[in-house]
């Protein structure tokens, strides 16, 4: 009957689905060489010491040159290669590429690493990190390691356990997209982040929602007793910079202290404001 009369719905319907899980079968083949093929390559957006403007580290972020869908953005293709594990020694050359090319900074700055929590399911992860420090002379204090509370959701022991040998390597680890998980206070009960960086949901709304900059209050003053510094993510005018900066929001990082970027240059706009202004 549906071959007969529905012609037009069915083929119209199924092929679409057919479609998408053949794009994202497609995008898992590509995905599979990317690297070898080097279509992989980095970004780096700076971070800021909210009241001085003085950058003090850079987060690297993955791009992705498909040969023939231009640069496909990491919200899109981090899922896919999460899907197939593609995402292991993905995350891997990340953390390799980041760590070199800090290595031969200018300045030693923080090198800020973003994690998948499926690079804690498959392979040695602190084996990994503590390879790559020797590999590449970058010193452990240097880098940061970016979760989100996904590492946290299955097998919180055994994601503690190995969040805990990360610190003891002397690597800094951060509570990524803080305040848009389920569970996020009690994550900071169980583990000593050194770090919590604000979602830009939060700083976003700051000038529009009295409950955002209630939200954001509470999150900075949690930081400080629980001896947390804050980074706010998503920074973008100058009057949320002031806002946290009032609140003593330790970092900043987002559009108005400076874009991603294939080249880091430890020079703040701020710093340049004020010199301008002086001379
Ligand atoms: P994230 O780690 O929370 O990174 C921040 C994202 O917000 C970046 O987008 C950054 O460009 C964007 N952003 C920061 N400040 C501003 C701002 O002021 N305005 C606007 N409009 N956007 C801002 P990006 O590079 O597209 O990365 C998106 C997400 O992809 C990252 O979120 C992270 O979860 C993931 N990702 C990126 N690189 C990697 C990686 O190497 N490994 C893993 N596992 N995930 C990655
Ligand atoms: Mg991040
Ligand atoms: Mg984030
Ligand atoms: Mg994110």
């Amino acid at each position: 009957r549906a071959k007969a009369d529905g012609r037009g719905l069915s083929r119209g319907f199924e092929p679409e689905m057919d479609l998408a899980l053949r794009e994202r079968r497609a995008l898992q083949q590509d995905l599979a060489t990317a690297i070898t093929r080097n279509e992989m390559f980095l970004h780096w957006m700076p971070q800021a010491n909210t009241k001085t403007g003085e950058i003090v580290g850079f987060e690297a972020l993955i791009r992705w040159k498909h040969p023939t869908r231009g640069v496909v953005p990491p919200v899109e293709f981090i899922p896919v290669a999460e899907e197939t594990a593609a995402i292991v020694p993905i995350g891997e050359w990340v953390l390799r590429t980041a760590c070199r090319e800090a290595a031969r900074w200018v300045r030693p700055g923080k090198v800020a690493v973003n994690l998948s929590p499926v690079q804690f399911q498959h392979g040695d992860i602190v084996a990994l990190v503590h390879s790559i420090l020797v590999e590449t002379g970058l010193p452990a204090t240097r880098l940061e390691l970016e979760i989100t509370e996904g590492v946290l959701l299955d097998n919180l022991t055994g994601a503690l356990q190995t969040l805990r040998r990360l610190k003891a390597l002397g690597v800094q680890i951060a509570m990524d997209d803080f305040g848009t998980g389920y569970s996020s206070l009690s994550y900071l009960q169980a583990f000593p982040f050194d770090r919590i960086k604000i979602d830009a949901s939060f700083i976003r709304t700051l000038s529009t929602s009295p409950q955002a900059k209630a939200i954001v209050r509470a999150v900075v003053a949690l930081g400080a007793s629980l001896d947390m510094p804050i980074t706010a993510e998503g920074v973008e005018t100058a009057e949320q910079r002031a806002f946290l900066a009032e609140l003593n929001c330790e970092e900043i990082q987002g559009y108005l202290i400076g874009r991603p970027s294939p080249v880091v240059s430890f020079e703040s706009p701020f710093a340049k404001q004020r010199m301008r202004a002086a001379g």
